[in-house]
């Protein structure tokens, strides 16, 4: 696929996804919740988590912001659930390597529909908004 017709399908994507409802809402069964604002852009975004033993088993998001921090808030919701909680950080590691731009297309395949942010790296000031979810997941470990 033409490079530029890949950027229109990630483009797209990340519209949908932003103004998406499935992965939003209260998730009354939370075991962990975590709020995290970016300051630099106005985004702000609660990571609620119901761990059951090691599993994700579910994973919803409530939140304003940029369409890059809501998109990417849902498509880890999305790539996050079921998952268990190790498998769930090598997924974000992964998404911070695809941020810095650190990773081969091939390393990158497990993190699908996130891949449609792997352009956010061109622009330093948007890094921020597009790990902002995946930062708040990550407090999980702490
Ligand atoms: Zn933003």
């Amino acid at each position: 696929m033409a490079s530029s017709k890949l950027e229109k399908l990630y483009r797209t994507l990340i519209i949908e996804e932003s103004r998406s409802e499935k992965n939003r809402g209260e998730l009354k069964e939370a075991t962990h919740a975590f709020e995290l604002l970016n300051p630099s852009c106005g985004d702000v975004v609660l990571v609620q988590i119901q761990l059951s033993g090691d599993i994700v088993q579910e994973v919803l998001f409530q939140g304003e912001g940029c369409a890059i921090s809501m998109a990417s808030a849902s498509i880890m919701c999305d790539l996050l659930r079921g998952k268990t909680l190790s498998e769930a950080n090598q997924l974000i590691e992964l998404f911070n390597k695809l941020m810095t731009g650190d990773l081969s297309k091939k390393d990158a395949k497990p993190l699908h529909d996130a891949l449609a942010l792997s352009g956010v790296r061109q622009f330093p000031t948007r890094i921020r908004c597009a790990t902002l979810a995946w930062k708040a997941f990550d407090k999980v470990n702490e």
